[in-house]
């Protein structure tokens, strides 16, 4: 990380140093902002936390509970998340924190003894290589908890107005087009209401969204058989797999889903509603958590469960359902209208437990939202840059759903004889061909603006273009130090422009296809970064270039390099010494692991929310600036 960039500051440079006039929020809410987000669930937080590094933009985020979560909701970290976590600098964090999901096992009735239970596969939870973070389980709350560090400790010292509850908006063409009506549900305030006028305004407000009703959105889908009992608890048992996340099916007593949480004692076990219910003379509204208690015993034979303490159960029913678009815009309209109050998370999309999506969606879907409300708010892109949200999104849910429908029927199927004469259950085969889906991973953005052509995608097989930047290790040449490259992509809402070079290229000279495009970016009339990125902004803040060499980092030269990649930045004008890697020979060769043409080495372009935007050769100037055209506004 980087920090005196302004001058020496003693302290913890996690603390950013406060803008001017920034102080902290949770007890004013202005009449006129930004953004209004509305809920603090993983959707507002995600995008709230991103907004708070922007205190040039005036952002509010209202909740209409008395303070933040203790415990419940959600615990499933993808790997695309954690991925996610390193842009706002909180993945290490959670990782110490969390629970690792490192492998998985199956259980099915006993042949022999169908009334026992025992096990039939024991797999690793994520295919190697698939990403260099884990798949973690932690609290919904503590991730609650990191975000709402990120925004307190941001320059706009961000906090949450708590006990506000939205009621009600109305749309106009103001310059703050947004009239939104809250009303106080504390002791103190009770009932008293207030106007807030926003330009943009987003319903992160869960699956029962007041904001969608106000857009006139609906949710559409099917809540058929989507009940289950869920219970935090601490027991005493001899399972073996205790510790280890497990897909448990029985004969007769119902299926449940065993996922250790963190601090090493706590487990989650879900249970099917079907199993409680039957036979028993109960609906779902009467259940008791000693009928869970009592489920998950008679599914355990022939090992036992003593629970000690339960510390949350509920019983979480929701179907699989989404909404048609994901903002105010028809899409009859969208040539003529931009976009000012959007949906996000639970409010357009809803999923079962058992993928364990809900909350790694929804998080997706506001680390799409920040940049593009970013880049609009500060001139950097045009308004209708905002319809990409909805366009982009909306897609990625409903490929979720289609997954998650067919999950949630496998997951649920009785166990059969057949399938238990078969080597692999179906639900484990299932498991393991769906790996990348549940990590993640399989979020492919489609040709647009923002994603370009796969006409050069041979000059970097393993680069996507659509997926996200799939990170590998590279070494600094400046201080020789070993990082991950896609950890570069911070939650700043700049693009990155990753230039691998060819063979034999040291940077130098003018054969060095390097130092071409970095003349060509310094100088040329048609650079985009020249272009695009406004007078007293710093030189990466829009376009970050960063160069990628074949060679030991020994063997290349850092005071040779083009001056472009050593920026000179803040108020003492120095140098930004992290522009500059080399492939990692030790861990692993980021141009073999990429699939990165060695000879001629290319451009990988890399949108905000670390997605690839486009693959590009090096010398490639004109698509180069062909493309940032579409993206950018010029600022004179
Ligand atoms: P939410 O997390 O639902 O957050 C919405 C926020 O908006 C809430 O804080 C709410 O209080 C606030 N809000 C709502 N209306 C208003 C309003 N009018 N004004 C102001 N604030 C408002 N997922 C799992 O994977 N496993 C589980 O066991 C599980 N259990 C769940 C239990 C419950 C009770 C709920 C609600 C969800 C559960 N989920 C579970 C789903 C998971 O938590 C969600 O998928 C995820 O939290 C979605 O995030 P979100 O930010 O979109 O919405």
């Amino acid at each position: 990380m980087q920090f005196h960039l302004n001058g020496f500051r003693p302290g913890d440079p996690d603390i950013k140093p406060a803008a001017a006039g920034s102080g902290s929020t949770k007890d004013h809410l202005p009449d006129k902002v930004d953004v209004l987000i509305i809920g603090c669930g993983p959707a507002g937080l995600t995008l709230a936390a991103y907004l708070a590094g922007f205190p040039d933009i005036t952002t509010r985020i209202v909740e209409r509970k008395p303070g933040p979560m203790e415990k419940g909701q959600a615990d499933g970290v993808s790997c695309r998340s954690m991925e996610m976590f390193t842009a706002f600098g909180i993945a290490e964090k959670v990782k110490r924190e969390a629970y690792w999901v490192n492998e998985t096992t199956f259980w099915n009735p006993d042949p022999g003894s169908p009334d026992k239970i025992h096990r039939t596969g024991r797999v690793q939870d994520v295919e190697e290589g698939l990403s260099e973070m884990p798949h973690v389980i932690l609290n919904q709350a503590r991730i609650h908890d990191r975000y709402l560090e990120v925004m307190r400790n941001a320059p706009s010292r961000l906090e949450p107005n708590y006990s506000r509850q939205f009621v009600a908006l109305t749309t106009s063409d103001n310059e703050y087009p947004v009239s939104v009506t809250l009303q106080r549900t504390g002791p103190a305030h009770e009932g008293h209401r207030q106007t807030v006028h926003a330009r943009y305004v987003v319903g992160c407000d869960g699956a029962r969204s007041a904001v969608r009703g106000a857009i006139g959105r609906e949710l559409k889908g099917d809540r058929a058989n989507q009940a289950w009992g869920v219970m935090d608890i601490l027991v005493v048992t001899d399972f073996p797999d205790i510790r280890l996340k497990s897909l448990i099916k029985s004969t007769d007593a119902g299926n449940i889903i065993l996922i250790p949480r963190e601090g090493g004692h706590l487990v989650r076990v879900y249970i099917e509603l079907d199993a409680l219910t039957k036979g028993q003379q109960i609906t779902p509204k009467d259940i008791t958590v000693d009928h869970l208690i009592a489920a998950a015993q008679r599914v355990f034979n022939p090992y036992s469960i003593d629970v000690k303490q339960v510390a949350w159960w509920s019983v979480y029913e929701v179907g699989h359902a989404i909404t048609d678009k994901f903002d105010n815009v028809s899409a009859e309209s969208v040539g003529s209208q931009v976009p000012c109050v959007f949906i996000a998370g639970d409010a357009c999309h809803t999923h079962s437990a058992k993928a364990g999506q809900g909350m790694n969606v929804s998080m997706g879907d506001a680390f799409n939202l920040g940049w593009k409300l970013v880049s609009v708010l500060q001139g950097r892109s045009a308004p209708d840059l905002l319809h990409s949200y909805s366009a982009e999104r909306q897609k990625v849910a409903q490929d979720l759903i289609d997954f998650d429908h067919e999950w949630s029927r496998i997951i649920g199927a009785r166990a059969s004889g057949e399938e238990e004469q078969t080597d692999t259950p179906k639900f484990q085969r299932y498991f393991i061909e769906h790996g990348r889906f549940t990590a993640g991973l399989s979020v492919k953005y489609t040709e647009s603006t923002l994603t370009g052509t796969a006409t050069w995608q041979l000059l970097a097989t393993g680069f996507e273009i659509g997926t996200r930047f799939h990170s590998a290790p590279v070494i600094c040449l400046a201080d020789a130090k070993p990082i991950q490259l896609g950890h570069t992509v911070t939650a700043d809402a700049s693009w990155r422009l990753f230039a691998f070079s060819g063979s034999g290229d040291n940077g130098c000279g003018d054969n060095s296809k390097i130092a071409q495009l970095c003349r060509f970016l310094g100088e040329d009339a048609n650079s985009p970064r020249l272009r695009y990125t406004p007078d007293g902004a710093e030189p990466d803040s829009i376009i970050d270039v960063i160069a990628i060499f074949q060679q030991p980092h020994q063997d290349l030269d850092y005071s040779a390099m083009p001056a472009l990649l050593k920026p000179k930045k803040g108020r003492l004008r120095l140098t930004d010494y992290e522009k500059i890697y080399s492939a990692d020979h030790r861990q692993g060769d980021i141009f073999d692991m990429r699939g990165i043409n060695r000879e001629q080495g290319c451009m990988v372009i890399v949108r905000p929310d670390q997605h690839i935007a486009h693959v590009l050769p090096l010398d490639g100037f004109e698509a180069l600036a062909m493309f940032c055209n579409g993206i950018f506004k010029a600022t004179t």
